[in-house]
């Protein structure tokens, strides 16, 4: 079967595909709120320096007007000016003249200058000037139409002469204003250049503009604003504005203004279509100039907004940046820690299984082992039990062997017994025949030697008594002399008969040895009867016994003089059931038992030929260093006093 890629991962990679365009349209959208407060919140902080502004500056600009109003009315009332409205033709106008350009360079105006009933120009400030306005009409004027109907008057416009913008105030003249129904036989108009106003705005970081009733831009800070309508005029408005003549042949050309947005009644954001102002966008706030028909507009540009919302939009951005990152490492280090925690986990799951695993082979080695240690009980019980048949066994064989000998000494104990046997009878016949004689004396010869005998016969049977009694289980100290006086003790009979000299090499003092006593005298017997029979035909038998003694071993010797072993026998003689004897003579038991008996005692048992002829038998033991009173007491009997070597000869 074929895996494709697991789902999980694929939807890991799907996960952050979301994550990611969610975070990116967290930033649009956090960039864009930004902004958008940003620029609502400059917007309306622009808004009130823009009200501000123009508050100030449409005061300035009527403050600026208004100071002059004035001034007409009070040239009007002015003798000099009514005395020469009478007699215009018979003065002369230059003293008037005079008199006007005077109150002008006072007052800080343009022009001054007077009409007569008929609108023609008396006298002017301006009278020096090609340009004067002496003789001119201003019928057409409405300061001039006005003033003549008794008002005063205001204009604005351009002059017919200088082609200025400017601001017009007239009042009427009257020669003589006590006739109620009298007219004004004259009109007298200043006119204010309004230049030095706009020079003033040129200053501010913000376009200001004056606008008529026809939103025709009379003022403005930028001079290529200036006669230009704000909105397209309609025709008829044109035609209108030519008739008055107020903006002379001015073409009055669209600003190119367009309202991008409408935040309120006199506050908009505009931008320009045509004109200098096409560059940028402004905040737009209009204010009506009611004492004279204008409307003032401040033009704030909109860069310090866009400015600001994309401060707050690139700072909000760098924020949420900076949150994602923190949020993004947060995430990765959440992420890292739970994989740590799931990889400690499956960690921890795999050592469990691996204790478990673990538990289960220790508890199978456990049945296992249990299993073999009950095997190897068994078997050790088995074994324990086959060596206690194997120790029955040797004891019993041991036994046998004992008896063996014992049945090679009955010959010698026989006699050993039948001697005194016959001795007492002897004794007691001739005590009966002492007793008829009625000697007792001598009858008590008799019963003392009977008495004599009987002991001895006491001592022969408590010989065969001790030999044939079984061994203790636990070795001990025990003197080698002892034993070799109980052994030849045994053979007394047959060393006599034999006529064998007995050689004694030891020192004087006892020798002990760590054994069993039992089982050393049964040694010493088996070794000192095979001497005796393999010296059966030796003409001078000479049993050789010694005693060496070292640091910790002792060596115990039994040598003939006889025929010796064959070298072929040598190594065969401890074989268990190895005789060269005759049937009935030899079981061939006695020198492989002896040898385990040594064995068993720590020692060894070594065969050798002498070179003068004759075997050598060696028992090597381990001496018994801290013999003590009670050891000593164990010895089956103390040694007698005897030379070193000390040699006797037995004779039949
Ligand atoms: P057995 O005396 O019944 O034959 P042993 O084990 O005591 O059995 O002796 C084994 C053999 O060792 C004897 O048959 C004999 O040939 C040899 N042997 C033992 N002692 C002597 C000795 N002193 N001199 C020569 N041969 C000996």
């Amino acid at each position: 079967m074929k895996a494709g890629p697991p789902p999980s991962r694929l939807s890991r990679g799907w996960r952050r595909l979301l994550i990611l365009l969610v975070a990116s349209l967290g930033l649009v959208l956090s960039m864009w709120q930004a902004a958008q407060l940003a620029r609502e919140q400059a917007l309306q902080s622009l808004q009130q320096d823009a009200e501000n502004e123009l508050r100030l500056s449409a005061e300035g600009l009527v403050g600026h007007l208004s100071r002059h109003e004035y001034l007409p009315r009070l040239l009007a009332s002015r003798e000099g000016v009514r005395r020469f409205l009478s007699n215009p033709d018979g003065l002369d106008p230059m003293p008037l003249n005079l008199l006007l350009d005077r109150f002008r360079a006072i007052a800080g105006v343009s022009d001054i200058y007077l009409l007569d009933r008929n609108a023609d120009t008396l006298a002017a400030s301006n009278w020096h000037r090609p340009d004067t306005f002496i003789g001119q009409n201003y019928a057409f004027r409405s300061y001039y139409q006005d003033a003549i109907a008794g008002h005063q008057g205001r204009f604005f416009g351009l002059g017919v002469q200088s082609r200025e913008r400017g601001y017009y105030f007239s009042a009427p003249v009257w020669l003589d204003d006590t006739a109620p129904d009298a007219t004004p036989d004259g009109v007298l108009v200043i006119k204010i250049l309004l230049d030095s106003v706009e020079e003033k705005w040129a200053d501010q970081e913000a376009e200001l503009l004056v606008t008529d009733h026809d939103d025709v831009i009379f003022m403005a800070s930028h001079p290529e604003l200036r006669m230009r309508a704000l909105h397209p005029l309609s025709e008829e408005t044109h035609a209108a504005l030519r008739n008055t003549r107020r903006y002379a042949d001015q073409p009055l050309s669209s600003s190119g203004i367009r309202v991008l947005e409408s935040r309120g009644e006199a506050s908009r954001l505009v931008g320009f279509e045509q004109g200098p102002l096409t560059a940028g966008s402004y905040l737009s706030l209009s204010r009506p100039l009611e004492a004279f028909g204008w409307d003032m507009h401040i033009l704030k540009p909109l860069s310090p907004v866009i400015r600001a919302q994309w401060l707050s939009a690139l700072l909000v951005g760098g924020l949420y940046g900076i949150v994602m990152l923190g949020g993004g490492i947060g995430w990765q280090r959440l992420r890292l820690r739970r994989e740590r925690e799931q990889f400690a986990e499956r960690e921890r799951r795999t050592l469990a299984q691996a204790r478990d695993e673990l538990e289960r082979n220790v508890q199978r080695r456990t049945h296992d082992l249990v299993e073999t240690n009950r095997r190897l009980s068994d078997e050790i019980d088995e074994r324990r039990h086959a060596e206690e048949r194997l120790r029955q066994t040797r004891d019993e064989l041991i036994q046998a062997a004992k008896l063996a000998v014992l049945g090679q000494l009955a010959a010698g104990i026989n006699h050993e017994l039948n001697q005194p046997l016959a001795a007492i009878r002897a004794y007691a016949e001739n005590a009966r025949t002492f007793l008829e004689r009625e000697r007792p004396e001598a009858v008590a010869g008799n019963l003392e030697q009977i008495v004599e005998l009987t002991s001895r016969m006491a001592d022969i049977s408590a010989q065969l008594r001790q030999f044939s009694r079984k061994s203790g289980d636990r070795p001990s100290a025990v003197s080698v002399p002892a034993c070799f006086d109980y052994a030849l003790r045994l053979f007394q009979t047959r060393l006599h008969y034999a006529g064998v000299t007995i050689e004694r090499h030891w020192p004087g003092e006892e020798i002990w040895v760590h054994a069993d006593p039992v089982r050393l005298e049964q040694v010493l017997v088996n070794l000192i009867g095979n001497a005796l029979q393999a010296m059966a035909d030796t003409p001078e038998p000479r049993l050789r016994l010694s005693i060496d003694r070292d640091a910790h071993h002792v060596t115990i010797g039994v040598a003939d003089n006889g025929p010796g072993i064959a070298e072929a026998h040598l190594a065969k003689v401890f074989e268990p059931f190895f005789t060269t004897k005759s049937r009935g003579s030899g079981l061939g038991l006695g020198l492989s038992i002896s040898s385990r008996i040594i064995d068993e005692l720590g020692g060894r048992l070594v065969a050798t030929n002498l070179n003068g002829g004759g075997a050598l038998f060696s028992i090597v033991l381990p001496a018994d260093t801290q013999t003590t009173i009670h050891a000593s007491s164990q010895a089956i009997a103390g040694p007698e006093d005897h030379d070193t070597p000390e040699e006797t000869s037995y004779h039949a």
